[in-house]
C-alpha cells in the first residue's frame, strides 16, 4: 500500500486555486511537461497574437506600425509586465537581447562604475554562460579583474572591500538551491559593492522582491516560466536611483537620447532605456508580450505555496517508489532554499531521462549525471506528479533505460 495515492493527488488538484490556468495552455495529450524551467509551453493566446501581427500589423501596416501598433514601445512596455513579477517597479525594467547579452552589458557597465574595485565575485556553480561572459568582460577590459569563484555557501564570507560586483543566480541551473537575495545583497552593500541577479530560474516561478532588497542590477530569461518561447527576448533591470550611472557598454541608437535625430555623437536616454542596443525582434517580443498577460490573474504567493506543494510531493513520492532504485536526491528538502525544481542524480541519468521522454515524462538531463524536473505551477496538476514518478520508478525498476538508442547523446540536453 502506498502512503500517497492517487486519488490524494486528485483532492489536492480539486482544491487548487491555480487550476483554471492549465486551459490557458496549449498542452500536447500524452504528455507530462516537466521542462517548463528550460522552454515554458506555448499558451493559447500567442498564435492569435502573432497571426495578426504579422498579417495585419506587418502585411497591411509595413513601416508605419512601429508607429501605429507602437512596435517602437515593446521593450518598455514588455518590461513594465515583468516589473511586479520581480518586485521592481514601472521604468525599472526593459526587455531586450538574449540573457548572455544582458548579462555582458550590465556586469561591464557595473566594474565600470565601481573603479578602483577588481574583483567579480560569483558561484562556482553558476551557468556557465554566466561565467564565460564575465570571464569575456574581463577580458574585454583588459584583465584588469578577477573572476573568484567560491561555493554557494562561502559567498557571503567572500565579499570584501575588493569586490567590484557579487553576480550570482538566484536559483542554481543544476540542484535548485536559492540563495538569500535579501541578506546577500545586504552583505555586499556592507563592503560597497554592487549586486548583480540573473533570475532566469526564479522570475515566474515564485515572487520576487528587487526593490525591497535593494538589489542594484538584475537580468532573466523569457522562454523558461514566462514561456515566451524559444529564444524569447530577456529582460534587465537596474534600480532607479542607478540608472542614470550607467555607461553603456553596447550604446546603439536604441539606446540613445534621440534615435531619430541621426546625430553623430552618442548621448545616453535617460532611465531604463539607455540599456537597449538596437532594433527590437518584434515578432518575438509580441509572442514575449501575448504570454506576459496571465501574470495579471495570478497571486504569486499561491504560485510559490503550490510550487513548493508540488516539489515536496515529488520527494516524498520517490522517497517511497524510488528507494533503491539508485536514486539520490540532490536538490534539498528545505523549500526555503529551493527554487522550483527537483533534481536527483543517478548514474545512467541521461539513458532514464530519454526513457522518460519516450513514456511522455519531459524533463532534461544536466551533466555529469542528474535528471531535473522542472515544477511550474500554472499548468501542472498533483496527478501529473504522482503519474510521472510512477512512470520513473518503472523505468528503473525494470532497466528500461538500458537501450543503445537511449544512450546515445543528442546535441541539445
Ligand atoms: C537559461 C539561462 C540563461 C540563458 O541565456 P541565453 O542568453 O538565453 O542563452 C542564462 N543564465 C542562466 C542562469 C540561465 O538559467
Amino acid at each position: 500500500m502506498l502512503m500517497i495515492d492517487r486519488k490524494h493527488c486528485e483532492d489536492l488538484d480539486r482544491r487548487d486555486p491555480l487550476a483554471r490556468f492549465r486551459e490557458r495552455f496549449l498542452l500536447p495529450e500524452g504528455v507530462i511537461y516537466l521542462d517548463g524551467n528550460s522552454l515554458g509551453p506555448l499558451l493559447k493566446s500567442v498564435p492569435a497574437r502573432i497571426g495578426q501581427l504579422v498579417e495585419r500589423e506587418w502585411g497591411e501596416g509595413l513601416i508605419r506600425s512601429w508607429n501605429a501598433a507602437r512596435w517602437i514601445d515593446l521593450p518598455q512596455r514588455v518590461g513594465d509586465k515583468i516589473a511586479p513579477l520581480i518586485g521592481a517597479e514601472a521604468g525599472e525594467v526593459v526587455a531586450a537581447d538574449s540573457t548572455s547579452v544582458n548579462l555582458f552589458k550590465l556586469l561591464s557597465a557595473a566594474l565600470t562604475l565601481q573603479r578602483g574595485r577588481s574583483i567579480i565575485l560569483s558561484e562556482r556553480d553558476n551557468f556557465p554562460t554566466d561565467l564565460y561572459v564575465a570571464q569575456g568582460v574581463r577580458d574585454q577590459l583588459g584583465c584588469r579583474h578577477e573572476l573568484k569563484l567560491v561555493d554557494a555557501a562561502d559567498i557571503r564570507d567572500a565579499i570584501d572591500e575588493q569586490v567590484a560586483v557579487v553576480m550570482l543566480t538566484h536559483v542554481n541551473f543544476r540542484n535548485g538551491a536559492r540563495h538569500d537575495m535579501t541578506a546577500i545583497t545586504r552583505a555586499a552593500h556592507d563592503k560597497g559593492a554592487l549586486v548583480l541577479w540573473d533570475l532566469s530560474h526564479s522570475v515566474g516561478a515564485m515572487p520576487l522582491s528587487l526593490g525591497a532588497a535593494r538589489a542594484d542590477l538584475a537580468i532573466g530569461c523569457g522562454y523558461k516560466y514566462l514561456n515566451g518561447g524559444p529564444g524569447a527576448p530577456a529582460f534587465l533591470y537596474v534600480r532607479r536611483d542607478l540608472q542614470d550611472r550607467i555607461r553603456p557598454p553596447l550604446s546603439g541608437w536604441m539606446g540613445h537620447r534621440e534615435p531619430f535625430a541621426f546625430v553623430t555623437d552618442y548621448a545616453p536616454a535617460e532611465g531604463i532605456l539607455r540599456n537597449l542596443c538596437g532594433t527590437p525582434p518584434v515578432l518575438a517580443m509580441a509572442a514575449l508580450d501575448a504570454a506576459l498577460d496571465i501574470w495579471a490573474e495570478v497571486d504569486l504567493a499561491a504560485l510559490r505555496a503550490k510550487s513548493v506543494a508540488l516539489a515536496d510531493l515529488m520527494i516524498s513520492l520517490v522517497d517511497e517508489q524510488g528507494r533503491g532504485l539508485g536514486l539520490t536526491l540532490a536538490t534539498t528538502r528545505d523549500a526555503e532554499q529551493r527554487g522550483s525544481q527537483v533534481s536527483f542524480a543517478h548514474p545512467e541519468g541521461y539513458a532514464v531521462m530519454q526513457a522518460l521522454i519516450a513514456r511522455g515524462v519531459i524533463g532534461d538531463y544536466r551533466a555529469p549525471d542528474l535528471i531535473r524536473f522542472g515544477l511550474t505551477p500554472l499548468y501542472l496538476r498533483y496527478v501529473d506528479v504522482f503519474d510521472a514518478v510512477a512512470i520513473l520508478a518503472e523505468i528503473l525498476r525494470d532497466r528500461l533505460w538500458d537501450r543503445a538508442d537511449f544512450k546515445r547523446r543528442a546535441k541539445v540536453t
